[in-house]
C-alpha cells in the first residue's frame, strides 16, 4: 500500500479536549495556518469527554480564589511534588478560559446573587465549579473544524519526525485500512491522553475503563523516543470506582454531601474528596467493601445528583443503576478499586512541559493528560491546548522549514509491516493486551 503524504504547519496528534482548543486557539492567531490533527478515534466523540461534563475542576475566580491558592491546595495534593509556575500560569487563566467557554454557549449554573456554583475538592479553596454541558465535545470539535483545522480520523500517531535536532512532523497509521500517513510540519503539538488501558478493570472488561480506552500511552512513547523528558511514571493512579462500572462519581457526590463509608459505617469522605489515599487505606485494611451513601441528602440533592450523573458525563449510568435496582434514596452505591491508569489530568505522570507547554525537544509541545502537569483535569488541557497552541505558532513564524526523513520513514514503514504479519505467531491480539496488562498490574505498580 502506497503511503499517503500530507503537509502542515502545525500538526496536533489526538483531537481530545487539548488538541481542539490547541486547533481552535492556533487559527484564531492565525487563520491562515496549516492545521492537521491526527484523530486515533472520530474528533467528533473521541476522548476522555466523549460527550459532556459536570465540572471545570480549577477555576480561581477573581475576588473568591487565587491561582497562589490553587499552587498551594495542589501541592498538598502531590505532597509537594510540582513545578509550581505551570500551575500557577494554569490558574491565573482559568477565569478567563470559564469566560471564553461561556461565550461559546457553555453552561456554568449560577445562584440568585450571579455566583458561579462552586464546590470543595481540593484540600483548600472551593476551584470545583459546576458546569452543564451534555455537549462539550462536539461543540469544540465542531468550532476546531470550523475555523479551518483538518481533522484526519482513524489516523493513529506512531513516531515523530526529526529534523537537525528540531521535530519534523508525524508518520501515523490509519487504523482501519492499514495505510501510513505522513504529514511534514513545522511544529507539533502532543494531545494524546494518558494511558486509560494499563493495568485490567476490576470488571474484567478490557475497554471498560475509566479513562477514555482509545488513550494507550502513545504520546508518552513518541516523545520519549524522539529524545523528551518524561517525569513521574512511577505515579500510576488508581482509584476506587462503581463497582463494576468505572465510571464517574465520587466528585459529583462526595463534593455534594454524599459520604464514602466502610463496612463498619464509618465516615471515610465527606464534603470533600482530597482524601483518596483514605479510601486506600481502609480498603487495604479489610474494611471494604467501601460505599457512597446518599439516602441522608435532601430529595433535591439527590435528584441534582442523578441529573449529572444520567445526562451530562456518562448516561449509560441511570441504565446501569436501574438494571441493578440501585435507587440512590434508599441503597449505597458499592465501590471497588480497578485499573491503575498513567496521566497527567488526574494523576502526576507524563512529559516534561514548562509553562509554557514547551517540552525539552525545539518544535514539540504537550498539552492535557499526556503532559506532567499534576492534576491539572480539563482545565489544564483546555489552557494548555491554547497555551501550547501560542508558543508553535510563534516557533513556526521563526524557523525556517523542515525536511523530511525518508529513510526515517522507511524504518517505521518496515517495523509497521513486520507487526503486520503474524504468520508463526498466532496470538490474537486481545489475548496479548490481556496478558501484558495483567503482567503490569501483578509485578509493574
Ligand atoms: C471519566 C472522566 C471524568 C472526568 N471528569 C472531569 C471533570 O468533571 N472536570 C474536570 O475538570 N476534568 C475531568 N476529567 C479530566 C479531563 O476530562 C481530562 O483531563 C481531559 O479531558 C484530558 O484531555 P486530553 O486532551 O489530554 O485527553 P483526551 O480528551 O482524552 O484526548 C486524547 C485524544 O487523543 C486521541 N489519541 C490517543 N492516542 C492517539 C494517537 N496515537 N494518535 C492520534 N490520536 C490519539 C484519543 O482518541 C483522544 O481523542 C475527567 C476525566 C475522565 C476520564
Amino acid at each position: 500500500m502506497k503511503n499517503r503524504y500530507l503537509e502542515a504547519d502545525l500538526i496536533i496528534v489526538g483531537g481530545g479536549s487539548a488538541g481542539c482548543l490547541a486547533a481552535i486557539r492556533a487559527l484564531e492567531l492565525k487563520p491562515d495556518l496549516k492545521v492537521v490533527i491526527f484523530e486515533k478515534g472520530d474528533i467528533q466523540y473521541s476522548g476522555s469527554i466523549a460527550r459532556g461534563m459536570d465540572a471545570l475542576n480549577i477555576v480561581a475566580i477573581p475576588n473568591f480564589t487565587t491561582p497562589e491558592l490553587y499552587v498551594e491546595a495542589v501541592s498538598m495534593g502531590c505532597g509537594g511534588i510540582l513545578d509550581a509556575p505551570a500551575s500557577y500560569v494554569m490558574a491565573k487563566r482559568s477565569f478567563e478560559l470559564l469566560k471564553k467557554l461561556e461565550g461559546w454557549g457553555v453552561y456554568f449554573p449560577v445562584d440568585k446573587a450571579g455566583q458561579y456554583r462552586t464546590l470543595q475538592y481540593h484540600a483548600k479553596g472551593r476551584f470545583l465549579t459546576a458546569m452543564e454541558e451534555p455537549n462539550l465535545k462536539t461543540m469544540i470539535s465542531r468550532l476546531a473544524l470550523e475555523k479551518g483545522a483538518v481533522a484526519v480520523n482513524r489516523v493513529m500517531g506512531l513516531e515523530l519526525l526529526m529534523d537537525s535536532g528540531r521535530v519534523a512532523g508525524v508518520v501515523g497509521l490509519n487504523v482501519r485500512s492499514g495505510e501510513l500517513v505522513v504529514c511534514r510540519a513545522n511544529a507539533v503539538i502532543l494531545a494524546a491522553g494518558g494511558t486509560a488501558r494499563f493495568t485490567l478493570p476490576n470488571s474484567g472488561y478490557l475497554y471498560g475503563t475509566f479513562d477514555y480506552p482509545g488513550n494507550t500511552g502513545d504520546g508518552y512513547v513518541m516523545a520519549y523516543k524522539a529524545g523528551a523528558s518524561l517525569t513521574g511514571m512511577e505515579f500510576s493512579r488508581r482509584t476506587l470506582l462503581i463497582k463494576d462500572a468505572n465510571m464517574p462519581l465520587l466528585a459529583i457526590t462526595v463534593t455534594r454531601g454524599g459520604r464514602v463509608m466502610d463496612i463498619f459505617d464509618n465516615i471515610i469522605m465527606e464534603n470533600e474528596c482530597h482524601s483518596l489515599s483514605r479510601m486506600e487505606e481502609a480498603f487495604a485494611q479489610g474494611r471494604g467493601p467501601l460505599r457512597i451513601k446518599l439516602s441522608h441528602l435532601k430529595p433535591e440533592v439527590i435528584e441534582e445528583i442523578e441529573h449529572i450523573l444520567f445526562t451530562t458525563e456518562r448516561p449509560v449510568q441511570e441504565r446501569f443503576f436501574k438494571g441493578r435496582g440501585v435507587d440512590f434514596r434508599k441503597s449505597d452505591i458499592e465501590l471497588w478499586p480497578t485499573e491503575c491508569q498513567l496521566c497527567g489530568g488526574h494523576g502526576m505522570a507524563g512529559v516534561v512541559v514548562n509553562e509554557k507547554a514547551e517540552t525539552t525537544v525545539p518544535g514539540l509541545y504537550a498539552a492535557g493528560d499526556v503532559a506532567a502537569v499534576p492534576k491539572q483535569h480539563l482545565t489544564g488541557a483546555f489552557v494548555f491546548g491554547e497555551v501550547a497552541a501560542e508558543r508553535a505558532v510563534e516557533f513556526i513564524a521563526s524557523n525556517e522549514p523542515v525536511k523530511l526523513d525518508q529513510d526515517r520513514i522507511k524504518a517505521v514503514e518496515a517495523r509497521c509491516n513486520r507487526l503486520a504479519d503474524t504468520s508463526g505467531r498466532e496470538i490474537d491480539v486481545r489475548d496479548f493486551e490481556y496478558k501484558v496488562r495483567r503482567l503490569i498490574g501483578d509485578y509493574v505498580v
